[in-house]
């Protein structure tokens, strides 16, 4: 860590493709995570901060707002932290908790680094993270908009025929046709004062997914990383990020000295035009974010 004290400086994205009329649950979750770092000065709480602010939007692919399986029904989120203190904690499939980042936090408790679906759920349970709220109207909608994107002829997952989905369905309920791509999930990444780095990220997974899907969310390296020269958080479909190791990629240039906006740029640069994916990053010195889309963000530095 550097021996020099710097300003701390937070990054949050509400996902790529997500509405920037959305920014202002952004700025709100910066503005949290920034008065974190004043309480206490650890990077780790600061992006939890916004995190959690994220989650509790509702509008926002994460927590409350997270997309609705293919059943109309179900819901699946991951979440994930790590730090440079070594905190590292991340949770898949987990259906029923209201802030999965809280529980991805107590998850770095354990003796492991990753709990999912089940055990994860009852893990939330025993240490009394509160339920989910109930399914809102805005979710059924949002499902109803994806049903019919599936029953047409443009791929709703880029590179994947609709009736791929049809064929490997493994929902306990029948699929119904038809009676957006969901890409917004949300993150955060920090520079402590201290010289610490910290990410956090939360995800309804992308939308259309079939049961037990996990994306690049909760899996080091490829939806989020942190290390001794910066934090880096991915947004955007799952199945492309993890094939670049997209966040370990990013941060590699990063600590090579690269400066950050080409890096980020050149992360971007990876991905065919028609897959959306975006990034945010904190290093020493600097922060940002890159998306091939519109995404929702806030970048605020302390005074
Ligand atoms: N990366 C997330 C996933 O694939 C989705 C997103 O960023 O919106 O689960």
């Amino acid at each position: 860590m550097s021996a020099y004290p710097q300003a701390g400086a937070v990054v949050v994205h509400g996902g790529a493709g997500a509405s920037r009329d959305h920014e202002d649950a952004c700025v709100l979750a910066a503005r949290r995570a920034l008065a974190q770092l004043e309480v206490k000065g650890d990077a780790l709480e600061a992006a939890i901060a916004a995190v959690v602010a994220l989650e509790d939007d509702g509008r926002l692919n994460a927590g409350s707002g997270a997309v609705l399986g293919l059943d109309g029904a179900t819901v699946e989120m991951d979440a994930s932290i790590m730090d440079t203190r070594g905190r590292l904690g991340a949770v898949a499939c987990v259906q029923s908790v209201k802030n999965p980042v809280l529980l991805a936090r107590a998850i770095a408790d354990t003796p492991h680094w990753m709990l999912a679906g089940e055990g994860a759920q009852r893990f939330a349970r025993a240490i009394g993270l509160p339920e989910s709220l109930p399914v809102t109207e805005r979710q059924r909608s949002q499902h109803r908009e994806l049903m019919r994107q599936l029953a047409g002829s443009v791929p709703a997952m880029p590179g994947v025929d609709n009736s791929l989905f049809a064929r490997t369905w493994n929902y306990n309920s029948p699929m119904l046709l038809p009676e957006a791509s969901a890409c917004d999930t949300v993150g955060a990444v920090v520079r402590g004062p201290d010289g610490h780095f910290a990410v956090a990220t939360s995800t309804g997974g992308s939308a259309p997914s079939l049961l037990g899907r996990v994306g690049d969310s909760p899996i080091i390296g490829s939806g989020f990383y942190a290390g001794p020269e910066g934090a880096v958080a991915a947004t955007g479909i799952g199945e492309h990020i993890v094939r670049h190791l997209l966040a370990r990629t990013v941060y590699g240039w990063i600590a090579e000295g690269a400066p950050l906006d080409q890096a980020l740029r050149r992360g971007i640069e990876l991905f065919d035009p028609d897959v959306a994916v975006g990034l945010i990053a904190v290093s020493r010195r600097e922060a940002g974010a890159c998306s091939n889309r519109d995404m929702p963000q806030s970048r605020m530095t302390q005074r």
